[in-house]
């Protein structure tokens, strides 16, 4: 067993999981209607180990409670581009450069016009373009996006409850003016991958954000990726352990938001978090575990979430670093 004194570990959990409940700092995302409404008091823990013990946590089932992916889904987004396409044709399009800029900004690396990283939204929607430019040309937005929801479910070890909200999808096609205006700075700059319909980028994008998944389920998929790609409940390769390596080394640089690096330094840990308050966590070649709390830092992570991280730093050895 890969935590062998898994009662002890649980315990332990147990605790930091009841100390973090009582922060009430931070807020919901406000953007659109279905995040600023969400239950802020939600909060939920599960974590799978890469040999499959399990534990979920939080009031009323909140581990099974259906929240929204949103940027969580950037690394799965990524993975299967680079999957398909290779790292060659990944950085000719998308770079692996911490940005130290905002999430949602415009900005393009000023030499090559390529995006920073694929964890800002500029790589992300380019992502989405270059997975999209790998189906016929007959396949629509949500083709792709199933595909994508496939890609989950294998993740979570064929977990049925990975979904689509329609609401929020709307929703965020609605107000994505920002994300329109990303899509036309990367067509107008260096152009799109063989020249992929910009409206299904933007689709595939968005639908991405909008799948929807549990905390339980989450945490599968981050097992998934603590164990080199192979799922510890199927057993299946859902990604090969390369593909695994570049994902995880760039969400370590750039998948906190403008919080990356002080996550780096204080916690350590490959991790995405999404604007939903969804939180997803590597702790390679041990475990993996998802957070879900709604309020959000002024960088835009779950409040409980990092708090909870920085916890299980303090009281286990899980830094990448730590035993140096
Ligand atoms: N879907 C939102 C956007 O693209 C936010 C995604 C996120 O950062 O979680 O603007």
């Amino acid at each position: 067993l890969v935590i062998p004194n898994w009662k002890t570990f649980v315990t332990d959990m147990k605790y930091h999981f009841q100390q973090v409940e009582p922060l009430q700092d931070g807020e919901n995302a406000s953007y659109i209607p279905i995040l600023k409404s969400a239950d802020s008091e939600k909060w939920a823990l599960s974590i799978c180990s890469i040999d499959g013990q399990r534990v979920s946590l939080g009031h009323d089932q909140a581990y099974l409670f259906p929240h929204t992916l949103q940027s969580v889904s950037k690394p799965v987004t990524y993975a299967m581009a680079l999957h398909r396409e290779g790292e060659a044709f990944m950085e000719e399009w998308i770079d692996v450069e911490p940005a130290g800029r905002p999430f949602n900004t415009q900005d393009l690396d000023p030499e090559t016009q390529r995006p920073f990283n694929a964890s800002i939204n500029s790589g992300a929607i380019m992502a989405a373009g270059i997975l999209a430019s790998g189906f016929s040309p007959a396949a629509n937005w949500k083709d792709i996006v199933d595909n994508v929801r496939k890609t989950w479910y294998e993740l979570c070890g064929n977990d049925l409850d990975i979904g689509f909200s329609d609401i929020t999808f709307e929703s965020e096609k609605e107000t994505a003016y920002n994300n329109f205006a990303i899509a036309y700075n990367l067509k107008g700059r260096k152009g799109l991958p063989r020249n992929v319909d910009l409206h299904t980028m933007l689709d595939v994008y968005l639908g991405c954000c909008s799948i929807e998944i549990t905390t339980e389920a989450l945490s599968v998929a981050a097992a998934t990726l603590a164990n080199g790609g192979i799922c510890p409940i199927t057993g299946k390769e859902v990604f090969p352990a390369s593909v695994v390596r570049t994902v995880l080394s760039e969400i370590m640089m750039c998948g906190m938001y403008n919080q990356a690096g002080h996550f780096a330094v204080e916690v350590g840990l490959p991790a995405k978090s999404g604007v939903s308050g969804a939180l997803m966590v590597i702790v390679p070649n041990v475990f993996g575990f998802a957070t879900f709390s709604p309020r959000l830092n002024t960088k835009g992570n779950s409040v409980r979430g990092v708090a909870f991280c920085r916890r299980l730093v303090d009281s286990y050895r899980v830094h990448v670093f730590e035993t140096l």
